[in-house]
């Protein structure tokens, strides 16, 4: 795994279809609203493998993940 995984959701593009919270309900959770958030502390993923699931799984792709490897 790289050193640092950052997630980026943006939320004016999010449907709030809840896919991202489905494949990986450690990371992903959704507000009020349906729309797409992540967990408290869970911003660089926790290490869990199912984040890039996630960003595939997302309609709309407005999930990001960019890592950073150092
Ligand atoms: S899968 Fe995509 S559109 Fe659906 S809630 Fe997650 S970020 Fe939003």
């Amino acid at each position: 795994m790289p050193d640092d995984t950052h997630i980026e959701i943006d939320q004016d593009v999010c449907i709030g279809a809840g896919q991202c919270a489905l494949t990986a309900p450690g990371v992903f959770t959704q507000d009020d609203d349906g729309f797409s958030t992540l967990l408290p502390g869970r911003e660089d993923g926790g290490g869990d493998p199912l984040v890039r699931e996630a960003a595939r799984a997302c309609p709309v792709a407005a999930i990001t993940v960019s890592e950073t490897v150092g």
